[in-house]
C-alpha cells in the first residue's frame, strides 16, 4: 500500500448543496463528506428539509408541462451539449470522484468520459421514440400508437458509480421528455452534482433535473408516495428495492429496479485457463468489487481448479493498492467502513468453514478502509460468501464436476443480474447462454455496461433495462388514438 496526499484532499474537494429548480441552496442540515482513503473530512453535504423535497417535486411537475413539448430534436441537442461539458471537465470530476469514493484516478476518468457516451447515446435515442401505424379495419378509420414520457421521474443512485448510476436514469428520462428528482449518494455527492451542473450548463431549463440528499428511506417515501411522481427508479441493494417497489406497487407507479447480484463465473477445463483468470481477475478487483455485476462466485472445472488459482492468484498478487490519487494505484479504498466489517465477517466465516486463503485476507493499514484483494480457494457452498452478495475484494473459488452441476450452482441464488463463462467449444457456450438464469450473459470476455446494450437483472436482481434502446421504454408510454376521418 502507499501513502496518501492530504494536502490534495484538503484543497481541490466542494461542498455539495441541493439542485432545485435551477438553483443550488443549503438545506436544514448538513453532514461531512469523508475521503475513504483519509477517514478525514473533505467537505459538507447540504440535506433537503421535508419542504425542498416538496419544491423539488412540485419544480418537476410544473417543468414537465414545457420539457415534455421541447421537440427530440432540440432535447438532442442539449443532452449533446452536456455530454461535451462532461468531457471537457473529466479530469477535475475524476479528482473529486476518487476523493470521495475511493476509486483509483483512472476509473473515475473512464466512468465520466464514458458517462458522456451514455449521455450520447440517449441523445440519439430521444429522436427514435418512434410511435407506430396499425392497420384498420375500415377505410375511414386511422389508428396510431404515439410514445409519451411517463410524467416526473424519482430516482434513487448509490455511491459505488456515483456519476454512472445517476447519468442512465437521468438521460434516459430526459431524452423520453421527463422531468426528475434525484436523489444523489450522500457518501459521494460532489462528483453526481457535477453531472446536474453539465446539465444546467448545458440549458436544461429550470425545474427539469433536480438534486437532493437526504435520510434516504424519508426522502424516498416522501417522493415515491407523491402525487405528481410518476415513475421510479432505484439502484441498490434488493432489500431496499424490494421495500421501494412495493410501495411504489401500492401507489401504482411504474418501477424501474437495478438491484444487487452474486454473479457465476463459470471456468471450463477446455477455455483458455490463464486467460480466464487474469481477465476474471481484473474484472473481480475493479472498483474493489463494489461493482453490482462484479464476477463473484468463481465455479472452476476440477480439472482446471490449479492452473486457474495459480494465475488468479499471481494476479491478485500484483494489483497495487493505495490512494485512488496516486499514479498506478490499481485498486483504491473501500467506499465506506460497512464494506470494511463485511468484508472481514465474510473472510471469517469462509474460513471457519474450511476454504484456504490464497491472497489477501485482510484489512491493510490503520487508516483508511483499504482491504487486501482476496482469493479464497476450495470454498465449500455452505459458507456465507457463496450466498451473500460480497461487494468487496473478496474472490471465493469453488470448484464443479459436470455441466448439470455447474449451471445448478449458476442459478441456485434468488439473484440474476450477470453471468460469466469461459469455454473454447461453442456448444457449451450456446447451453450456457440458455441455460443461465440471467439478465446478462457475457462469454469469453468482459462485455456487458455499454450504453447500447441492455443492461438489467432478473429474479431478485430487478426488473427493467438501463441500457440500449430498451432503457428508453421504461420512460415512456404509449397513447392508442383511433380517428374516423
Ligand atoms: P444499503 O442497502 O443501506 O444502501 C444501498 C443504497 O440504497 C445506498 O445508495 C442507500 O443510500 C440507498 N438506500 C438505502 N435505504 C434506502 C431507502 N429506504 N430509500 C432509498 N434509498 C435507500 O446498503 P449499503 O451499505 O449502502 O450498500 C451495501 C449493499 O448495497 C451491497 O451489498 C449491495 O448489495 C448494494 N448496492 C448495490 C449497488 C448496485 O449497483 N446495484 C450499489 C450500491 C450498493
Amino acid at each position: 500500500m502507499t501513502g496518501n496526499d492530504p494536502q490534495r484532499t484538503l484543497t481541490a474537494y466542494p461542498n455539495t448543496q441541493l439542485y432545485i429548480d435551477g438553483a443550488w441552496r443549503a438545506g436544514k442540515s448538513d453532514i461531512a463528506v469523508v475521503n475513504p482513503a483519509t477517514e478525514t473530512e473533505i467537505g459538507r453535504l447540504a440535506l433537503s428539509s421535508e419542504d425542498d423535497l416538496a419544491q423539488a417535486a412540485q419544480a418537476a411537475a410544473r417543468s414537465f408541462d414545457s420539457w415534455r413539448k421541447v421537440p427530440a430534436f432540440e432535447r438532442s441537442k442539449l443532452m449533446r451539449r452536456a455530454a461535451q461539458i462532461l468531457r471537457d471537465r473529466a479530469e477535475e470530476i475524476a479528482v473529486i470522484m476518487t476523493m470521495e469514493q475511493g476509486k483509483p484516478l483512472a476509473e473515475s476518468r473512464v466512468e465520466t468520459l464514458s458517462a458522456a457516451d451514455i449521455i450520447d447515446w440517449f441523445a440519439e435515442e430521444a429522436r427514435r421514440t418512434y410511435g407506430r401505424v396499425i392497420p384498420s379495419r375500415a377505410d375511414a378509420v386511422r389508428q396510431i400508437v404515439t410514445r409519451e414520457p411517463v410524467g416526473p421521474v424519482a430516482a434513487f443512485t448509490p455511491w459505488n458509480f456515483p456519476i454512472n448510476q445517476a447519468v442512465r436514469k437521468v438521460s434516459a428520462a430526459l431524452a423520453a421528455g421527463c422531468t426528475i428528482v434525484l436523489k444523489g449518494p450522500e457518501e459521494t455527492p460532489a462528483s453526481c452534482a457535477a453531472l446536474v451542473q453539465a446539465y444546467a450548463d448545458a440549458g436544461l431549463p429550470a425545474g427539469v433535473l433536480n438534486l437532493v440528499f437526504g435520510v434516504p428511506a424519508d426522502v424516498s417515501r416522501y417522493l415515491i408516495t407523491h402525487p405528481s411522481i410518476r415513475k421510479i427508479s432505484f439502484t441498490g441493494s434488493t432489500r431496499v428495492g424490494k421495500m421501494l417497489a412495493s410501495l411504489a406497487g401500492e401507489h401504482m407507479k411504474r418501477a424501474t429496479m437495478e438491484l444487487g447480484g452474486h454473479a457465476p463465473a463459470i471456468v471450463f477445463a477446455d477455455s483458455d485457463v490463464p486467460r480466464a483468470a487474469k481477465l476474471l481477475a481484473t474484472a473481480k478487483f475493479r472498483n474493489a468489487g463494489q461493482v453490482c455485476i462484479s464476477p463473484t462466485r468463481f465455479l472452476v472445472e476440477e480439472s482446471a481448479y490449479d492452473e486457474f488459482t495459480e494465475h488468479f492468484v499471481a494476479t491478485t498478487k500484483a494489483i497495487k493498492v493505495g490512494n485512488g490519487l496516486e499514479n498506478g494505484v490499481q485498486m483504491g479504498a473501500l467506499a465506506n467502513d460497512r464494506r470494511l466489517e463485511a468484508m472481514e465477517r465474510l473472510v471469517a466465516d469462509a474460513r471457519e468453514h474450511g476454504a484456504s486463503v490464497l491472497a489477501g485476507g485482510e484489512r491493510l493499514g490503520t487508516q483508511g478502509y483499504f482491504f487486501a484483494p482476496t482469493v479464497l480457494g476450495n470454498v465449500p457452498l455452505s459458507a456465507r460468501i457463496m450466498t451473500e452478495e460480497p461487494f468487496g475484494p473478496i474472490a471465493p473459488i469453488s470448484t464443479f464436476k459436470s455441466y448439470d452441476e455447474v449451471v445448478a450452482e449458476a442459478n441456485r441464488l434468488p439473484y440474476g443480474l450477470a453471468a460469466y463463462a469461459y469455454t473454447r467449444s461453442s456448444a457449451t457456450s450456446a447451453a450456457i447462454a440458455n441455460d443461465v438464469e440471467s439478465g446478462m450473459v457475457s462469454i469469453n470476455h468482459h462485455g456487458l455496461g455499454l450504453p447500447e446494450t441492455p443492461f438489467g437483472g432478473v429474479k431478485d436482481s430487478g426488473y427493467g433495462s438501463e441500457g440500449g434502446s430498451e432503457a428508453m421504454e421504461a420512460y415512456l408510454v404509449s397513447k392508442f388514438v383511433t380517428e374516423h376521418r
